[in-house]
């Protein structure tokens, strides 16, 4: 509700989307910077008022003081977790129900049934579904971004109160901090991406948005039990063990209860490895949508290659198609390398990613071959590298 009100309230910039199929475009409020700040400091209010409050014995503790003694609460995560999977199986269905109701016409809100209600319901019908004037892809991703950073959030207060604060851990929140506040000062980048221009809203979307970013990208945090050698197979197993998967969460948090000695020389390339990856992804990201809005602005300070007036050639989309993807895969190594290489767990996220990403490298192909057909086969011979140079 904050993000909700906090978004339609403050003023932001009023940035156009991509042009869609039947030549309309969405205009989307970008001031996620402003929101995220309000919304942290709201809920920083609260649990103000609340240890305030409970401390006078006005009330009981219930509220934002936790036991875990910060504004935000671990023992609660395992249940919303819970809570909040149900709630994406059934945002997916109403999104699904008012969809097919739809006769709007228009790119943005047409519906694609395809008679299978299982595949409509996953992928989703409709382009750009809106609720109440507000675009509801583009506040899932906020809701996701903004989760992650409250749960890294909470990881934090609680280590800070068990006073075991570990160069690690420090590695780990700042890079996290720094990636997620990016993205809200880069919102604008995020109208050109192939999530807002091309993926229709269904479970999958909603759920990745809600679901998957806050509670896995903060994977590293998850730990084994006190009692268990950290990083153990049984460990492992139990991560994923079949009668609860989610054992993990419960049990305490990955950096929390596991200390990592990290040397200074690894530290040293572990910041290195985010400040490259932050330069490419960030880098490649802005370029593209540079060129979307201003098809001549120079790249790394030359005038653009262009092949068919459409596909930009030159800066990180003249060294690999997707060098945007190189970057976040950078990104997601550095946010795992703070854990050490004991045990696979922590390594989820990058994993994840790479699955993700080559698996989205190729649905994109398919998309710009058949869109723009022979223009597309002109870049492919001249930029022949997927996404890392001399390897794929
Ligand atoms: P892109 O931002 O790369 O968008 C792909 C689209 O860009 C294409 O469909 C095409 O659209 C256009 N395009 C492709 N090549 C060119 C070119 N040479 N010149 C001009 N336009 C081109 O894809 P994503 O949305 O997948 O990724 C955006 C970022 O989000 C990436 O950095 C990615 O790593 C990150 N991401 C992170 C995830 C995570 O879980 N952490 C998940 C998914 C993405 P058009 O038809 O408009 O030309």
């Amino acid at each position: 509700m904050a993000l909700r009100f906090a978004g339609s309230l403050l003023s932001g910039k009023i940035v156009p989307g991509a042009i869609l199929s039947d030549s309309t475009r969405l205009h989307y409020r970008c001031n996620g910077s402003d929101v995220v700040v309000s919304t942290e400091n709201g809920i920083l209010f609260l649990h103000f008022v609340d240890s305030f409050l409970s401390r006078s014995g006005i009330t009981s503790s219930v509220g934002f003081a936790s036991r875990d003694g910060g504004p935000y609460k671990l023992d609660i995560a395992y249940g919303l977790l819970m809570l909040l999977s149900l709630e994406n199986m059934m945002v997916a269905l109403v999104l699904y129900a008012a969809g097919c109701k739809s006769h709007d016409q228009g790119s943005s809100l047409k519906p694609h049934v395809t008679g299978n209600l299982i595949h409509d319901w996953w992928f989703g019908i409709q382009l750009n579904p809106q609720f109440m004037g507000v675009d509801l892809k583009f506040f899932f991703v906020r809701a996701g971004m903004l989760g992650w950073l409250l749960i890294n959030l909470s990881v934090l207060a609680k280590n800070i109160q068990e006073g075991s604060f570990s160069r690690s851990m420090v590695l780990y929140q700042l890079f996290c901090v720094f990636y997620i506040l990016d993205y809200f000062f880069y919102e604008e980048y995020m109208t050109t991406t192939w999530d807002i221009i091309a993926e229709r809203l269904g479970f999958m979307l909603v759920f990745g948005d809600l679901v998957w970013i806050p509670f896995t990208f903060s994977i590293q945090a998850y730990s084994s039990s006190g009692a268990e050698k950290p990083y153990s197979y049984l460990s492992v197993k139990r991560f994923f063990s079949v009668g609860n998967p989610l054992a993990g969460i419960r049990e305490g948090w990955w950096l929390l209860r596991n200390k990592v000695e990290l040397t200074t020389a690894a530290a040293i390339a572990n910041c290195l490895i985010f400040m490259i990856g932050y330069k490419v992804f960030r880098g490649a990201n802005k370029q593209k949508h540079v060129f979307k809005k201003s098809p001549k602005a120079p790249i790394w300070g030359k005038p653009p290659k262009v092949i068919g007036g459409k596909l930009l050639a030159s800066g990180y989309w003249g060294v690999a198609r997707h060098c945007n993807y190189l970057g976040d895969l950078l990104l997601a190594l550095s946010f795992s390398l703070p854990c050490g290489a004991s045990s696979p767990v922590p390594y989820f996220y990058p994993i994840y990613l790479l699955i993700l990403l080559i698996w989205r490298e190729r649905r994109d192909e398919a998309r710009c071959a058949e869109k723009y057909k022979e223009v597309w086969a002109e870049y492919c011979k001249l930029v022949p590298w997927r996404i890392l140079p001399y390897v794929y």
